[in-house]
């Protein structure tokens, strides 16, 4: 498991090496916390739209090979597991 912070090439690094891998999205804005479940290689996490930047402005995404891991992990750090992406499915 390994999370990106303000690290853009290091993300799109790992989702172009992990195509069969899981991306939480960690998304924080004074209003909300979102916490979204992605397949790797779905579009909203992997193509710019207009957003500049992947893992800065309040967007932190963790990735890891085994979707268990990462639902375990947000439950025992947020107390509630991720929203599941409607657009992959993961
Ligand atoms: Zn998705």
């Amino acid at each position: 498991m390994i999370t990106f912070n303000n690290d853009d090439n290091g993300y799109l690094n790992w989702i172009r090496n992990n195509h069969n891998g899981y991306v939480i999205n960690y998304a924080h804005s004074p209003l909300a916390e979102i916490l979204s479940l992605h397949r790797a290689g779905c579009s909203t996490i992997s193509i710019k739209k207009k957003q500049t930047t992947w893992t800065a402005n309040g967007h932190i995404k963790t990735c890891a090979n085994d979707r268990e891991e990462l639902v375990k992990w947000t439950k025992e750090r947020f107390g509630h597991g991720p929203i599941p992406c409607g657009i992959c499915k993961p």
